[in-house]
């Protein structure tokens, strides 16, 4: 058992923080609102050398075919400087994966672009009926000559509103599970978004996406009924982690401020560092941040092993997302009345922190993945 990072590495998440704190640092300090589509694009550009993006789809399709875990480690830095952006960056990590396991066509007219951030790719399942039960989707594929026709709306769809293509789980028959397909949509065939607006993370899209009789011609189809589901656990057990790696790096940005708040600031004749309770908060912000942290890179070690992980991603994933919850908190106490105001990051990071509770599967589908496989019986 080795918890070392390797030598490449560390030099690799030292290069990206120094690239970070220089050339994207600035993109958080937008104003908390959407930001357009040419700025999200020379964002991500930039990133690619780093992996973002790009980093998991194997060099022969014209990835960096970087392992699992170093993808993760440079994830987290990400999410800790800009987690707006880390969200759009993963969006297209998941797409180069499920791209990169289609047809040449889909590889050359989509995942081509993405890997040189010219396509913004989005990936929709969730829909106004279907959010925790993937089975209950209801957007309809129906086979006509040459394609199909797809209607049906999708809703919290990352990147949707900016998004060139999305890749869309759609109904071709009424088995609740074989029934589902995974089919490219092409901006230009037609489908329509509306984004909308969140607690926070607003400098990205999520958006509802529409689809009214819109074709899609044979060669998008990325994975016919009967195979759909099948891909999308797989890139859930592969992306969770990655979920709660954003959720560590939100959480470390969080207790570096508290730390230095604490430092800062002075009561009852010494600085607050300096008071017990502050100290148990301290403590506990850390002791949750380095439990998720292992947890993580556990679960990404085993993924870049080529082993199954769906019950370790679930627990990571869960772990990592609800110890943000704690850490934020903990975080806004330290800074008193200073924590709510808008002056200080930590107002904002606590309105993160939530939001990482509820994507890719909330924290309850998260114990029900974890109770069924430890009890054998599934109570969803
Ligand atoms: C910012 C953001 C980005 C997102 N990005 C995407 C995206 O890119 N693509 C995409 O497809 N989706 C995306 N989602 C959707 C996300 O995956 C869903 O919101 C999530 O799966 C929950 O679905 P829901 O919102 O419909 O909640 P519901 O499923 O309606 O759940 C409501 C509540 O009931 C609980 N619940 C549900 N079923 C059970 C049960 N059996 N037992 C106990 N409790 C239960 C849930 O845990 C939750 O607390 C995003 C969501 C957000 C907020």
């Amino acid at each position: 058992m080795d918890f070392s990072i390797s030598q490449d590495d560390r030099i690799a998440v030292d290069a990206f923080s120094r690239y970070l704190e220089k050339e994207i640092a600035p993109f958080h300090d937008r104003p908390e609102e959407f930001t357009d589509k040419e700025n999200v694009q020379a964002a991500l550009l930039g990133l690619l050398d780093y992996g973002m993006g790009n980093g998991l789809v194997a060099e022969k399709f014209g990835g960096l075919g970087l392992s699992t875990t170093t993808v993760g480690l440079l994830f987290e830095q990400l999410a800790k400087t800009a987690p707006d952006l880390s969200i759009v960056a993963l969006i297209q990590l998941e797409a180069g994966l499920l791209l990169a396991s289609g047809n040449e066509y889909q590889r050359e007219h989509y995942l081509a672009p993405i890997l040189n951030a010219e396509k913004i790719a989005c990936i929709g399942i969730s829909e106004p009926g279907a959010g925790s039960n993937i089975v209950e989707i209801s957007t309809r594929a129906t086979k006509v000559e040459g394609g199909y026709r797809i209607s049906g709306e999708k809703q919290w769809i990352s990147n949707g509103h900016y998004s060139d293509f999305i890749i869309c789980v759609a109904r071709e028959n009424d088995d609740p599970q074989a029934g589902l397909a995974l089919m490219i949509v092409d901006r230009d065939a037609g489908y329509t978004t509306k984004n909308i607006a969140k607690m926070a993370l607003n400098r990205q899209s999520t958006a509802q996406v529409f689809f009214d009789d819109v074709f899609v011609p044979d060669e998008n189809v990325l994975a016919p009924a009967g195979e759909g589901l099948r891909r999308l656990m797989t890139l859930l057990e592969g992306s969770r982690p990655l979920v709660g790696l954003l959720a560590v790096g939100v959480a470390q940005a969080a207790f570096e401020q508290a730390v230095a708040y604490a430092q800062e600031r002075s009561q009852h004749g010494k600085v607050i560092a300096a008071h017990q309770l502050i100290q148990a908060r301290v403590a506990d912000m850390a002791v949750d941040i380095e439990a998720a942290r292992l947890m993580l890179y556990a679960a990404l070690d085993k993924i870049t092993r080529g082993e199954r992980a769906d019950l370790q991603s679930s627990m990571a994933k869960y772990f990592a997302t609800e110890a943000a919850l704690r850490v934020v908190r903990h975080a806004m106490a330290i800074h008193g009345g200073n924590g709510v105001t808008r002056e200080f990051p930590i107002e904002e990071l606590y309105r993160i922190a939530p939001i990482l509770a509820v994507t890719e599967g909330t924290s309850e589908m998260q114990q029900l993945i974890i109770g069924r496989s430890l009890l054998g019986h599934s109570a969803f």
